[in-house]
């Protein structure tokens, strides 16, 4: 029998197949065998461990496969099992050996002084549960999902994700989650439907289901010919015949729509003939492992300007903090992370990591068209701060004989604050973050489901702020750009254009949709005073 459940769509698109719950760490614990067997236990294990990893990094590039060759590494030290050893050699079962063994590991590398070492502590974790999950006998290896699945869990991290291999899986349902969160980025970067938000249903779903990532809907038990739809997956967005560009108004206004980009995985399968460029890469997941690195960052930066073919590709600093915690970099336990020590305030809080990523991205723009992005900006203040270590990471690199370029310099404007002084920051553009500024604006937490409706991107009193950091930036001409996820709502879309936006960037399964929808819209002349979003009588916060 049918049922449908619904949710809130996440990342778009129609995906059908068969359940897999994600299997946690959790089996149940070993009796324990004699200490040789236990021994040989272990070792079975972490050689599954390093199989499945091995596979995986070779389906992977850049900084996603340099994340798993660093966990194959430490998977090779024999410092690493020193401490199960010994705990097997006194009759403990492994798997209770290998947690233990790894607990003071992990305890000795977040105390460590260097965030670099702390942020290791993340990756033995992951390898702690990766190895469990093999010596507990109903613990199956979380991360192997089953060809053409739809994987269905309470939660996923991001960590988990990238562990995955997504040519399997075909789809997401989560019982909680959130449409703003890091994961859901990832998932719309890889065009992995996404429905999150079902509640505990999660849970019983088995069998073949449906996730409408469009609807934010679940069917379960769907009729054939209802999944047969899902087996014609929709023409990738990505396609250059569907998405390509220039994307023109019906009335021939040109409006550049570019891509974000979180991972290099987000530009599999996707031409730079399609879009504009790329108009905001998120490094957080990019460069997490290599923050103290600047030849490792360089060398990410150029293979997304090789990606871009001339076109601009624009690189936003660390955004770390909020819904985006760095192991080792962002502030842990703060009482109101999204308020808080996060984004550039953090950057300018830690010179020395800002200045390497600043040389980095300063000798990367000696290779192609890049524009560089601040995030979180709140003081005019901050953009001269920052002015001022681009300048002595300009001189340094000068010093050293280096050649590097001055990109442009932009700023997110995602605190309603700055947005409305707009015109008062020393920046050359502007992009707004419709994400944070809708959560900022409206005071409803964008990873809270029970609230996150409220931060509606069609709020009057949103637009009326946008409406104004547009016209500043107009008086001084200015480029603006969205790049939040508002530019792929056609509402929203049809009122920012009329007001006088240029260009949007979405993540690249969008593309298609975006393009046509904006083919579709008459702009007129730009509407300089209006404001009219019609729907904001639905903004009660209810989630369906
Ligand atoms: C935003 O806030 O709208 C944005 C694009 O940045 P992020 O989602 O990474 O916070
Ligand atoms: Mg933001």
């Amino acid at each position: 029998m049918e049922r449908r459940v619904p949710g809130v769509p996440a990342a778009p698109g129609l995906a059908g197949g068969l359940v897999q719950h994600l299997v946690q760490a959790s089996g149940q614990p070993r009796s324990g065998a004699t200490a040789s067997l236990e021994r040989a236990a272990l070792d079975a294990a972490m050689l599954a461990v390093r199989a499945e990893l091995e596979m995986l990094a070779g389906r992977l590039a850049g900084a996603e496969a340099a994340i798993l060759g660093f966990q194959i590494a430490l998977l090779d030290d024999p410092e690493l099992v020193r401490e199960a050893e010994a705990r097997i050699a006194a009759g403990i079962p492994a798997d209770r050996a290998w947690i233990e063994g790894m607990a003071s590991e992990i305890r000795c590398l977040e105390a460590a002084d260097d965030p670099h070492f702390r942020a290791r502590a993340t990756d033995l974790a992951d390898l702690r549960d990766a190895v469990l999950a093999q010596l507990r006998p109903d613990g199956r290896a979380a991360t192997i999902l089953h060809p053409g699945c739809i994987l269905a869990a309470e939660d996923l991290t991001p960590s988990l994700f990238l562990r995955m291999d997504w040519q399997r899986g075909s789809g997401i349902v989560l019982g909680g989650g959130s449409a703003a969160s890091h994961v859901a980025m990832l998932a719309r970067g890889r065009g992995i439907p996404m429905v999150v938000g079902v509640g505990k249903v999660w849970a019983d779903l088995s069998g073949p289901v449906l996730v409408d990532g469009d609807a934010g809907l679940v069917i379960a038990g769907p009729a054939p010919d209802i999944l047969a739809r899902a087996a014609v997956p929709p023409v990738p967005a990505s396609a250059p015949d569907v998405a390509s560009g220039p994307a023109l108004t019906r009335d021939g206004r040109r409006i550049a729509v570019e891509i974000n980009v979180a991972t290099l995985a987000d530009l599999d399968g996707v031409s730079p003939e399609s879009c504009d460029g790329i108009g905001l890469v998120r490094t957080e997941f990019l460069i997490e492992h290599a923050l103290a690195d600047e030849e490792r960052q360089l060398e990410i930066y150029a293979r997304l300007l090789g990606w871009a073919r001339g076109l601009p590709v624009t690189i936003r600093t660390l955004d770390a903090g909020g819904d985006k915690p760095m192991r080792g970099y962002s502030v842990e336990g703060e009482r109101n992370p999204f308020l808080g020590l996060r984004g550039l305030r953090l950057s300018l809080a830690r010179p020395d990591l800002f200045r390497i990523q600043l040389r980095a991205i300063l000798r990367a723009a000696a290779l192609g068209p890049l524009r560089l992005l601040l995030p979180m900006v709140t003081t005019p203040a901050e953009v001269l701060a920052a002015r001022d270590h681009i300048a002595k990471a300009a001189a340094g690199l000068a010093a050293e004989g280096r050649a590097f370029a001055i990109p442009p310099l932009g700023m997110m404007l995602e605190v309603p604050a700055a947005a409305m002084a707009a015109g008062r920051f020393a920046v050359d553009f502007y992009s707004i973050g419709t994400n944070d500024l809708a959560q900022f604006a409206c005071a409803a937490a964008r990873d809270d489901l029970r609230i996150s409706g409220l931060a509606d991107p069609r709020h009057p009193g949103l637009m009326a702020m946008i409406a104004h950091a547009l016209k500043e930036a107009r008086t001084l001409g200015r480029p603006v750009m969205l790049c939040g996820d508002a530019a792929t709502d056609r509402a929203t879309l049809e009122t920012l254009l009329r007001l006088g936006l240029e260009g949007v960037s979405v993540a690249p399964p969008y593309l298609a949709r975006v393009i046509s929808e904006i083919s579709m819209i008459d702009c007129g002349a730009i509407d300089r005073g209006t404001i009219d979003c019609g729907a904001i009588d639905r903004g009660t916060g209810d989630q369906p």
